[in-house]
């Protein structure tokens, strides 16, 4: 596993909670609209830090952080990502897991274990606009394993909807150029039955991929909430404060 930051204590990355954030390297997907693009592609100029060195940073913040978000990059492609989890769990905090829902058997295995609290899974768009805005085709072989990845996107998004054992979101970082009412519909569809659903604000930076992309204003965002809470229960914006 390559960790490659750690936000000692944040009040945005884990809802209701105090967290830590500790971001993972690397990335099997290349979305045009990635602020982390340096955690994937330039791993070599980012520095490492070590797992003890965050392990004894959690020892020491316990009793002021609630919990610990693990975010990337994508955390799930780690084998040993568990160790870092158990690690976490077993001084008594909270764990939040960000994932591209692209390895539906990780999460599936971590949530049957009981070692994360809460996860937050990105919906880039509908499945269709998957390849493209999400760079697929630069990063893996050949259209059957682009296939095999939406699969496990949907699959994971149903697994979810379908369970009760752990608390989740979904969420979408809303672009002008890949989002409007007709792709929400499609997302409306792609999440019907989901408890919880947030449109987050899209602003641009240096470290974006396309320079070319622009968000909503947060009045415009508001527009696409009624449409989808017909098929999603709570549908939220975040980020536009
Ligand atoms: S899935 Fe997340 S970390 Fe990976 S390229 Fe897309 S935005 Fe970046």
């Amino acid at each position: 596993m390559k960790i490659y930051g750690l936000m000692k204590t944040t009040l945005l990355d884990y809802p209701g909670k105090v967290a830590s954030t500790v971001f993972l390297g690397g990335c099997n997907f290349r979305c045009e609209f990635c602020h982390n693009m340096d955690l994937i592609t330039d791993l070599n100029n980012v520095k490492e830090i070590p797992f003890s060195d965050v392990i004894d940073h959690f020892r020491l913040r316990k009793g002021v952080i609630d919990g610990v978000c693990i975010t990337g990059g994508e955390p799930t492609l780690y084998p040993d990502l568990i160790d870092l989890i158990t690690a976490v769990k077993e001084m008594g905090l909270l764990v939040k897991l960000d994932s591209n829902g692209s390895k539906t058997r990780v999460l599936e295995d971590l949530i049957a274990k009981k070692l994360l609290d809460y996860i937050a899974i990105d919906v880039k768009a509908s499945f269709n606009k998957y390849p493209s805005i999400c760079g697929l085709s630069k990063c893996l072989d050949s259209e059957s394993q682009i296939t095999d990845v939406l699969n496990n996107v949907s699959d994971t998004i149903n697994m979810l909807i379908n369970q009760d054992l752990i608390d989740y979101e979904f969420r979408t970082t809303v672009i002008r150029e890949y989002h409007d009412e007709k792709e929400f519909e499609l997302i409306g569809d792609m999440l019907k039955g989901a408890s919880k659903y947030f449109l987050q604000g899209y602003v641009c930076s240096e470290y974006v991929p396309n320079q070319d992309l622009h968000g909503y204003s947060k009045e415009e965002l508001q527009k696409f909430v009624p449409q989808l809470s017909q098929k999603i229960d709570y549908v939220g914006i975040r980020g536009m404060d």
